[in-house]
């Protein structure tokens, strides 16, 4: 069977792997930094790039690291792609390749994103414009005025913003530009931004394609053609994961699926109970069929996602007597793990905007964003139901 024609979950399990001559089920991992050959002739095909062996693992010539991005394309539908040892190592190259014209960021996007973009980009003389939902009558002026690269999160984070990838793509692309989509929110089991046009995918690995909170990685998938020119900066910047890193997260591949659908599954039962709770302002979800992003999820996403923001009634400090109540959730940052966790945006992903910056983006002190795990849901909607009193 050809492997592009087989399902997700398949995929999840066998893309990538090679199996050695002890018959190992998957990739051993090589914990090596260099390999050896047999002679210089054979090394100078590697190092001239006439035959594709493995080298130095920092520019990813190691087996077990390839094995990871084999996969790690696959699942995206893409040529190709690139491990780096963190989602903020796959956003710098990223911007750093593809972004020298000028960078357009849509919507709410990570802190370490918008720092990026604000403060450091600008640093290097790259122009960066950060534009939110209600503004995308702008789009086509800065498009026109040359920049090269839209990026955009969707769902975003925190308040779930749905954006129409195919029409963006479309419009970036009347005007020679690309579009890169950060789906680590809806990982490639909910969402295949690549089929609905985009041209690069970036993810934090950290978050769903890890899967357990104990591995920090990020990757970049897309044509062979961009993938190429991010791969000389990733090799030079030294954001390569290490072998151990790739076999781990490898691992974790192989359960994604049924990792996510579970996760989608509590997260809309969540949702379903919080709507109806006297407490409870409003929740956020794109499960949800009164949520504004609704339609455009449902035609775009196969899966609406374990992440689930409420808005309580309450401001910061009320609601941090909530959040301190819960028993199951942990209250850390970070999402996508088997454990469910809360945070307060205002705490944390967004502690350090300003009181009138937070506004601007829809962030209120009664937030608390739910990353929902593999536990039973409800054992979690009796933990939310006890701490919200
Ligand atoms: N993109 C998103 C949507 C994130 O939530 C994060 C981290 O929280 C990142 C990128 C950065 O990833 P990392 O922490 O792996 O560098």
């Amino acid at each position: 069977m050809d492997a592009k024609t087989q399902g997700l979950s398949t995929r999840c399990v066998h893309a990538g792997e090679g199996h050695d001559a002890h018959g190992s089920p998957h990739t051993p991992t090589y914990t090596t930094t260099t390999f050896a050959f047999p002679s210089t002739a054979a090394l100078l095909d590697v190092v001239e790039g006439r035959a594709s062996g493995s080298l130095y693992t920092r520019y990813g010539f190691n087996p077990t690291v390839r094995a990871l991005e084999a996969k790690l394309a696959s699942l995206e539908n893409a040529e190709a792609a690139l491990a780096f040892s963190s989602g903020m190592g796959a956003e710098s190259a990223l911007f750093l390749a593809h972004g020298r014209r000028g960078v357009i960021c849509l919507g709410d996007a990570y802190g370490g994103t918008l720092e990026m973009l604000t403060e450091q980009l600008p640093q290097l003389g790259i122009r960066t414009a950060l534009l939110l939902g209600h503004e995308m009558d702008r789009l086509d002026v800065l498009l026109a005025a040359g920049y090269g690269l839209v990026f955009l999160e969707t769902p975003t984070n925190p308040v779930l913003e749905i954006f129409d990838i195919a029409a963006i793509a479309a419009r970036a692309h009347v005007h020679g530009a690309r579009l890169a989509v950060d789906n680590t929110f809806a990982s490639p089991v909910n969402q295949q931004p690549l089929s609905l046009g985009a041209d690069l995918v970036v993810h934090s690995a950290t978050k769903y394609l890890g899967g357990h909170s104990d591995l920090t990685a990020g990757a970049i998938m897309g044509s062979r053609e961009l993938i190429e020119p991010v791969f000389g900066w990733r090799k030079n910047l030294g954001t390569t994961p290490s072998p151990e890193t790739c076999a781990l997260l490898s691992r974790s591949l192989r359960t994604l699926v049924v990792r996510v659908r579970q996760q989608n599954a509590n997260a809309q039962r969540i949702a379903e109970a919080l709507v109806r709770h006297p407490r409870v302002r409003r929740v956020l979800f794109p499960g949800l069929p009164g949520f504004p992003g609704h339609p455009m999820a449902a035609r775009q996403m196969a899966g609406f996602g374990g992440m689930v923001t409420i808005e309580v009634d309450g401001g910061t400090a009320q609601t941090a007597a909530v959040v301190d109540r819960l028993r199951l959730f942990a209250i850390a940052p970070s999402l996508g793990g088997v454990e469910s966790l809360a945070t307060q945006p205002v705490t944390t992903t967004h502690h350090g905007l300003s009181e009138g910056e937070r506004a601007r983006r829809g962030i209120t002190g009664g937030m608390i964003r739910l990353s929902v795990g593999l536990e039973d849901a409800e054992d979690l909607i009796g933990d939310l139901e006890q701490a919200l009193g």
